[in-house]
């Protein structure tokens, strides 16, 4: 049988390649893998040969040692992957399939997926709703920045590509699927924007750049994203952004000066809570973001957050932080009528839709995240590279099947 390696946690700052148990269609325990669900059996589950796998925002916040993530955790919820095995229950998805892993685990037979909301699945996680690979709370399924990875439930899980040799040649583009696509295209749905909208997208981040794309696919009319890194904001600017550079202060003077008002009809929060303040060498702030989305939103808009919030960090900036508790200024929203969604982004929602988008070449995302392909050894560089702030995207390739 083939061995395995993975991309581990190991503490604040650091990860490792690991030699790691090859998958097996039962959740083994190990690093943060939840009592009850220790020995768990996925007949309904596939092996995967990772073809790609990327490095996530999300990732980093465990990374940098701000959330309770346990050392050895085996990362990597961006997952797309070759079927190798398949489980005895497994109907549709055959041995070979190419196919994108939406980073939520779904059983597609609770309340909850049945409506859809996959980010927030009953049955996966023990401990909570909602589950992911490779993920801090999520329930202990191992994570895919690995040479295999087990994805439980494939049938409905799985995006089964059309073309194998197409999906291949997209591979860069599709890879974002599992996660940045969805989750930047459902920050621009939830906070509203359509045909004619002005946007405010906080961070330049690969989720901010891919809310940005997704925001042009739905018709908006101006797309500023905002950051206080300069070459983020150039990679925005690559694809028709307009920008704004938070290091000069609050957004509001420069989103003034590029509508002629100070205010955008949606807005998104692609940073989440390990938010800098505004002005030249702001301190974390984590409030800061959804804050000053509150005073650029006009009356009866939209702020979707995508960013992620959590409810402990150990890093935290204060008492309150430190449990999750921001000092937000609801009186402004609430005085503005505004309206905010928050969490997961349930993916299955829109992946087949934004596949196609690729596939038919609407979009350009590995292009617009400046998508980047590296080893799995060279992973811990990508990380340490990623942390710096350049403007990539880092894809890892374990079996070096990318072109
Ligand atoms: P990232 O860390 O690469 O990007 C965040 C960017 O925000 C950085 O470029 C940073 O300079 C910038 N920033 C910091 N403070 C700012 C401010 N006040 N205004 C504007 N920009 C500011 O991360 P990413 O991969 O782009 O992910 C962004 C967020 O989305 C993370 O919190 C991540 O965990 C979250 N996320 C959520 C989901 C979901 O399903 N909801 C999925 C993926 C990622
Ligand atoms: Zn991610
Ligand atoms: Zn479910």
């Amino acid at each position: 049988m083939a061995g395995n390696r993975g991309v581990a946690y190991i503490g604040a700052n650091k990860v490792e390649v690991q030699d790691i148990p090859y998958p097996k269609l039962e959740l083994q325990d190990g690093p943060g893998v939840n009592p009850a669900n220790v020995g768990r059996k996925c007949n309904h589950g596939v092996i995967l040969k990772v073809v790609t796998s990327n490095i996530c925002g999300s990732d980093q916040h465990m990374v940098r040692g701000r959330t309770t993530a346990p050392e050895n955790l085996i990362l990597g919820h961006e997952i797309l992957g070759e079927v190798i095995e398949a489980g005895p229950d497994v109907e549709f998805i055959k041995e070979g399939d190419i196919c994108s892993v939406p980073f939520n685990i779904a059983c597609g037979r609770c309340r909850m997926c049945k409506e859809g909301k996959t980010g927030v699945c009953l049955n996966v996680n023990p401990a909570r709703p909602g589950a992911a690979y490779g993920y801090v709370d999520m329930g202990g399924w191992v994570g895919g920045q690995a040479e295999y990875v087990m994805v439980p439930y494939a049938d409905w899980n799985l995006l089964k590509f059309p073309d194998n040799d197409q999906a291949m040649e997209k591979v860069k583009d599709l890879t974002m699927l599992s996660d940045i696509f969805p989750t930047g295209f459902h920050g621009a749905v939830s906070a509203g924007v359509k045909p004619g909208s002005t946007v405010y997208i906080a961070g330049a981040g690969p989720v901010g750049l891919a809310a940005a794309v997704g925001a042009q696919l739905l018709g908006a009319a101006v797309v500023i994203v905002a950051d206080m890194q300069q070459e983020r904001l150039e990679q925005a600017k690559s694809f028709g952004c307009e920008t704004v550079d938070v290091s000069k202060g609050a957004p509001e003077e420069q989103v003034e000066q590029l509508l002629g008002i100070p205010f955008v009809d949606a807005a998104v929060d692609a940073v989440g809570f390990e938010a800098k303040g505004h002005g030249e060498g702001a301190e974390e702030a984590p409030a800061t973001v959804l804050n000053s989305l509150m005073d650029v939103t006009f009356a009866a808009g939209g702020i979707g957050i995508p960013g992620l919030y959590v409810t402990g960090d150990p890093g935290g900036v204060d008492e309150a932080a430190k449990k999750g508790a921001l000092s937000l200024s609801l009186g402004t929203g609430w005085a503005k009528s505004l309206y905010f969604v928050t969490g997961q982004c349930p993916v299955m929602k829109y992946n087949y839709g934004l596949m196609q988008a690729i596939l038919h070449d609407k979009v350009q995302i590995a292009k617009a995240v400046n998508a980047t392909t590296i080893t799995l050894d060279e992973a811990p560089q990508g990380y340490a590279d990623f942390d710096s702030g350049v403007a990539k995207k880092f894809v890892i390739d374990p079996h070096g099947m990318v072109a």
